[in-house]
């Protein structure tokens, strides 16, 4: 059988709020204490092993040393998802870089995982930097990337409703993801990249948000597009990777600020059941388990696949 991932961001009510330029951000809102045993809670009764990226910011706090221990408790593997959540990290040096990502790994060691191996940049990009920062300190993969043209209306929606004045031209990527592979690929450091998956030929995103934003408009259509993804990725070969985040379960009322984030909307029971859904359809092909074991599985189809670091 062939072998998919299932991946969670651990973003917080904070980092949402961060983003969308909201002061209240400053107060560090979180509502992991909800979403994480809900998540857990998914994932078991699917008997799947996942992989849970955690913001460093939130591995250093109580709550999130608590989820920490509780997702590897259950047997998840945790990775880096970047100490602020700072969504212009790839504007950072490499100082900088460097500070964000061993932060980060010592809160989540403090919290009782082992250290990551895998890493994924708030906003979807990578610098070369970065990836030097990541093969040095001993990363097997970055999965930052999210080849869709989706990004720039999601900035041009962003610059519309957000509060915030900062620039965010480089935010979620540019017109040039496209073109970045929807396969796994090794870079020339050794180091490998795990793309979100989106839907082939269509390049559209099919990752749990997104499927919520249709659902709101059509419960059909949200399955519908899951599935047709589901056979373009077993008809180009194309091995999904999934990603979730603590909205897919949560309902308006458990995130105070979020209102304007797409799905919203969708009661916290149909997004529960929407998600069993999606789980289920994605193992009724595949082998489903976190990236870390999906990059390792992978690890002999990727030779001659090297890409050079500083192409552009
Ligand atoms: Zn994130």
């Amino acid at each position: 059988m062939n072998v998919a991932s299932v991946s969670l961001d651990l973003d917080n009510l904070w980092a949402y709020l961060k983003t969308h330029g909201d002061p209240e951000w400053e107060r560090m809102p979180s509502f992991l204490a909800t979403a994480t045993p809900r998540l857990l809670e998914v994932f078991g009764e699917h008997g799947l092993t996942t992989t849970v990226f955690v913001v460093g910011a939130d591995a250093e706090r109580d709550d999130g040393a608590a989820a920490v221990a509780a997702i590897t408790a259950a047997g998840h593997e945790v990775a880096n998802h970047s100490f602020g959540h700072e969504p212009w990290l790839h504007r950072y040096s490499r100082t900088e870089l460097e500070a964000e990502v061993v932060r980060t790994e010592e809160a989540i060691t403090a919290a009782g995982a082992p250290r990551p191996v895998g890493f994924r940049g708030p906003g979807y990009s990578v610098t070369p930097d970065l990836l030097d920062v990541l093969s040095e300190r001993g990363y097997r993969y970055d999965a930052s990337t999210l080849p869709t043209w989706i990004g720039p209306l999601a900035r041009f929606y962003h610059n519309r409703s957000a509060k915030s004045t900062k620039d965010s031209s480089e935010l979620f990527g540019g017109f040039s993801k496209v073109f970045a592979p929807n396969r796994p690929y090794r870079w020339d450091s050794g180091l490998v990249e795990l793309p979100v998956t989106t839907m082939p030929l269509l390049r559209v995103p099919i990752h749990g948000s997104y499927l919520l934003q249709l659902h709101q408009l059509s419960p059909a259509l949200a399955r519908g597009h899951f599935r047709a993804a589901l056979r373009l990725c077993r008809v180009f070969g194309v091995p999904p990777s999934l990603l979730l985040h603590p909205t897919d379960v949560l309902s308006a009322g458990e995130a105070p600020g979020m209102e304007f984030f797409p799905g919203m909307a969708v009661p916290a029971r149909d997004k529960a059941a929407l998600l069993g859904w999606v789980l289920g359809a994605l193992r009724r092909h595949y082998e489903v388990v976190g990236t870390g074991a999906h990059v390792a599985r992978l690890d002999g189809d990727l030779r001659g696949t090297r890409r050079l670091e500083r192409s552009g």
